[in-house]
C-alpha cells in the first residue's frame, strides 16, 4: 500500500491546517524510519491508524502524535519504557521532580539509581507519569488528559531525542517546525 492511497479521503484533516501539519509530520516520520525500497505493512497500520484518530478529531492531535511517534518507534525495534528502572529493575522506578531518560534503552532511573556514564536527558516525573500513561495503550487515559505547557514540551523534546538517538536520519521534522510558527 502506497502513500497515495493511504490519504485518500481524510477531509477533516485537509481542511485544517494544524491537523495537515500533524498529519505531515507523521507521513514524514514514517517515510523517514524506512530504509530504501523496504515495505513496512505495520508501520502503515500505526500511520493509518493514527490518521484516523487525527480525522476523528476528539483527542489533543499531540497527544495523537506521541502515542503515534512510540508506537511506530517500538515497531521498528526501538521500544520506549517508561516503567522498569534500567539499574534496579523496579518496576515502577520511583519518580522525582527530575529523572534520567535513558536515550540508548528507551527507559527511566529511579532518582535513587545511577545511570553512570550512559547517554540521557533529564525529565521530570510529571512528564514520566503522562509517558507511562501514553505508553499503557488505554484510550480512556488519553481522552482525559491535559499536559501542561511543561509536559508539552518535555515529552516533545524527550521523544525527539530517542528518536534521534536511534535514528538520526529522522533529523529535524519540517512539518512541526511549521507548526511552531502557527502557534
Ligand atoms: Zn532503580
Amino acid at each position: 500500500m502506497g502513500q497515495v492511497s493511504l490519504i485518500n479521503g481524510y477531509l477533516a484533516i485537509k481542511k485544517d491546517l494544524t491537523l495537515m501539519a500533524y498529519a505531515s509530520a507523521m507521513l514524514q516520520i514514517t517515510e523517514r524510519s524506512m530504509t530504501d525500497g523496504e515495505s513496512n505493512p505495520q508501520a502503515y497500520d500505526t500511520l493509518s491508524g493514527s490518521l484516523r484518530e487525527l480525522e476523528a478529531n476528539l483527542l489533543n492531535p499531540l497527544i495523537i502524535l506521541w502515542v503515534f511517534e512510540l508506537y511506530l518507534l517500538k515497531r521498528i525495534g526501538f521500544w520506549l519504557n517508561p516503567f522498569p528502572c534500567p539499574v534496579c529493575g523496579s518496576n515502577s522506578a520511583v519518580l522525582g521532580a527530575n529523572n534520567y531518560l535513558l536515550l540508548d534503552e528507551g527507559s527511566v532511573c529511579c532518582t535513587t539509581c545511577d545511570p553512570e556514564n550512559r547517554p540521557k536527558s533529564w525529565i521530570s516525573g510529571e512528564s514520566v507519569s503522562i509517558l507511562r500513561l501514553l505508553s499503557s495503550g488505554k484510550r480512556h487515559y488519553l481522552e482525559n488528559l491535559n499536559p501542561t505547557e511543561r509536559v508539552m514540551r518535555e515529552i516533545t523534546q524527550g521523544i525527539e531525542k530517542f528518536l534521534n538517538y536511534h535514528h538520526q536520519s529522522i533529523g529535524e521534522l519540517t512539518a512541526l517546525k511549521l507548526l511552531d510558527k502557527l502557534e
